[in-house]
């Protein structure tokens, strides 16, 4: 996870999980120890605000709300083995088919993995079976990306991708919590 982080690279799969669980990265050199959220710890292409003496030493990651499940989906040109075009992690808390909370990050779509937080209040209070519905709106959800053009996929078809796999996240975190209920 360490080299993950440190890489920085935009298709980073580990970042976008540890965003929607609001993971710490912990640096420490002889110069003492300090805390960053991952959130600012990022801070552009293979950027991070680590000092060159620095090392990441752990990753925080809180409790998740109760009863909250996570969900990672990730679009390649193959299934396994293959670096992302696009990817997301939601972290969702559900009660009787309702969304209490939502935290949704997505992966190689800018520089820096981000959470979606305009959709995550979207989503706060609606049922699961109107999730069609509340796909994600490219201008008032998805302001927080900057897909481009590369040798993996345009930069409309991430655009594309990314609410189909929005929904998908949310959805398949949503029944994880299903599934704890029955058993
Ligand atoms: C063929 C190939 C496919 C890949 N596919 C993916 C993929 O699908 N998804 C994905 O996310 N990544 C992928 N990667 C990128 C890479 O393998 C991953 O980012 C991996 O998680 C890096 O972890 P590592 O432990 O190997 O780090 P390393 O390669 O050992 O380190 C990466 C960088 O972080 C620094 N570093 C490592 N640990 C620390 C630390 N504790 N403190 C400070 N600096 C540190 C290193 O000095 C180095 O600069 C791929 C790479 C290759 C070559």
């Amino acid at each position: 996870m360490a080299g993950n982080i440190c890489n920085a690279s935009p298709a980073a799969d580990g970042v976008p999980p540890l965003l929607a669980l609001g993971a710490e990265v912990e640096l420490a050199s002889t110069g003492g120890r300090r805390r960053v959220a991952l959130a600012d710890y990022i801070t552009g292409v293979r950027r991070t605000v680590r000092l060159p003496d620095e090392l990441v030493v752990a990753v925080h990651v809180p409790h998740p709300p109760e009863g909250a499940r996570g969900a990672f989906v990730k679009l390649g040109s193959r299934s396994s083995l293959v670096i992302s075009i696009a990817m997301v992690a939601a972290v969702v808390r559900s009660d009787a088919g309702r969304i209490i909370e939502a935290r949704v990050a997505v992966g190689a779509c800018s520089p820096v993995a981000r959470r979606l937080t305009d959709w995550e209040t979207a989503l706060a209070g609606c049922e699961l079976s109107e999730l069609e519905s509340l796909r994600p709106d490219p201008a008032a959800h998805l302001s927080a990306l900057a897909p481009i053009d590369d040798a993996r996929a345009t930069a409309a078809y991430r655009l594309s991708a990314v609410r189909e796999l929005c929904l998908r996240a949310v959805r398949q975190a949503a029944a994880a919590r299903e599934i704890m209920d029955v058993c």
